[in-house]
């Protein structure tokens, strides 16, 4: 599982980071990092997944 980020899109408001605290992470420039690997981790996963619907901006995208 990968997940990357359209920064044109993204604006930083930290709802990922809010889901999904192991992988997303926005700095104080509100400059969204994502983790280089994701734990193969059904709940973390889910979390991942939840995240990617749950951006106000539709900035995340999903690559298995
Ligand atoms: S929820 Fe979307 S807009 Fe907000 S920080 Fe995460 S990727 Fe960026």
């Amino acid at each position: 599982m990968k997940v990357t980020v359209d920064r044109t899109l993204c604006d930083g408001n930290g709802v990922c980071m809010g889901i999904a605290p192991d992988v997303f992470d926005v700095d104080d420039d509100l400059t969204l990092h994502i983790a280089d690997e994701i734990p193969d981790d059904p709940a973390i996963q889910a979390q991942v997944r939840q995240s990617i619907t749950s951006c106000p901006v539709l900035a995340l995208s999903l690559e298995e």
